[in-house]
């Protein structure tokens, strides 16, 4: 394959075909690092009005760094993957304190913030300094994959040191920005998942899968595992009007998110003695459960998860948490200033109906 050629195609076609998004109105190398970042796990369409949000609020490292982080996770809240936010968080920090201000344009001084891995070094040092760098993700794997006939599939581990070989020798030495803005922008558009557009694809003349009739077969995949599943027992505790919630530790999974406590449960596990000591277990408190309020089901990329939802009332004690990094007593109107997960978001509207006006 001549990648010149390749390169002309491609360029011409993102010349007419590239979306108006809103982090490509700005060459601020900020504002596209927050952009890749959010990005990474996220719909385009998905992303725009965080994206719209957090820059008006944190517009540059600085801004962000001087926040709470409880305010980042709420500007985050219902764009999962939040160790994305508290590393981004973690990274103006020190971009304020170490770089002045400004984000580092050396590859190694930018790798060294947390939460930069392949990915974002290559897309935020490409496109908002130039750096001829390839960029390697989902939409660009599965292009290269048909484009040159990978077998590799493309979810197994090391399969984007792999892909990064022939993205490499592809990138355009003049033009990487663009470029590679290019290659995802035809994933996106027009080589996608499913009915890949080969008639209206630039590349089309140069693609062994198209040329081949192999496209259904690209990309390869290894097959998926099963999904676990967890089952919960969540207690809305209420006391003099207010409910317990609790925080969960700031470095795990949905780390700093706020939730109501809830324990391992077998599912169908509903008897009020069972549900009563497990909960008192994890709270320090005391309590009763009235009544089961509603259930909930939530799938993660890595898990699925049901709850049984019970409303309970304080009978006596002092919090003691077994597993959460603090707690408050909230009311409907304070809980809604926090960053709240979205398995409990769920049955807010339950909740609301049950506790009246
Ligand atoms: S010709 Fe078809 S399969 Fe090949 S890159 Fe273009 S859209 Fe994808």
């Amino acid at each position: 394959m001549r990648p010149e050629i390749l390169r002309e195609n491609l360029l011409g076609w993102y010349a007419t075909h590239r979306r108006r998004l809103p982090w490509r109105e700005t060459s601020e190398p900020f504002a596209i690092w927050v952009s890749e970042v959010m990005l990474q796990q996220t719909q385009v369409a998905t992303a725009i009005p965080y994206y719209l949000r957090f820059m008006n609020r944190f517009p540059t490292p600085a801004h962000l760094a001087a926040a709470d982080i409880e305010e980042v996770l709420k500007l985050w809240e219902g764009l999962g993957y939040y160790s994305r936010a508290r590393n981004l968080y973690r990274a103006a920090g020190v971009v304020t304190s170490r770089f002045n201000g400004q984000v580092p344009d050396d590859p190694e001084a930018f790798r060294s913030l947390p939460g930069v891995g392949d990915y974002i070094a290559a897309a935020v040092l490409s496109i908002a300094f130039g750096r001829v760098l390839p960029v390697v993700d989902g939409n660009v794997k599965r292009v290269l994959s048909r484009l040159l006939e990978i077998d590799t599939p493309v979810n197994r581990s090391g399969a984007h040191k792999i892909f990064q070989l022939p993205a490499m020798e592809l990138v355009c030495p003049k033009q990487p920005a663009d470029f590679n803005q290019a290659l995802m922008e035809l994933g996106a558009l027009v080589c996608r998942p499913k009915n890949p557009d080969c008639l209206a694809c630039p590349l089309a003349d140069l693609c062994r899968a198209n040329r081949h009739h192999t496209t259904a077969d690209y990309p390869k995949r290894d097959a998926s595992r099963k999904i676990p599943h967890r089952h919960l027992a969540i207690g809305v505790i209420l006391k003099k009007g207010k409910m317990l919630v609790v925080r969960r530790p700031l470095d795990g999974f949905l780390g700093g998110l706020w939730e109501f406590p809830a324990v391992p449960a077998e599912k169908g596990q509903t008897d009020r003695q069972g549900v009563e000591s497990m909960l008192a277990a994890e709270t320090g408190l005391k309590i009763a459960v009235d009544r089961r309020l509603t259930k909930i089901r939530h799938a993660y990329t890595h898990f699925t998860l049901s709850g049984d939802v019970h409303l309970c009332r304080y009978v006596t004690g002092r919090v003691r948490l077994k597993s959460a990094h603090g707690h408050r007593w909230v009311t409907l109107r304070s809980l809604a200033g926090l960053p709240l997960h979205k398995a409990n978001h769920k049955f807010l509207d339950a909740l609301k109906s049950a506790l009246g006006p």
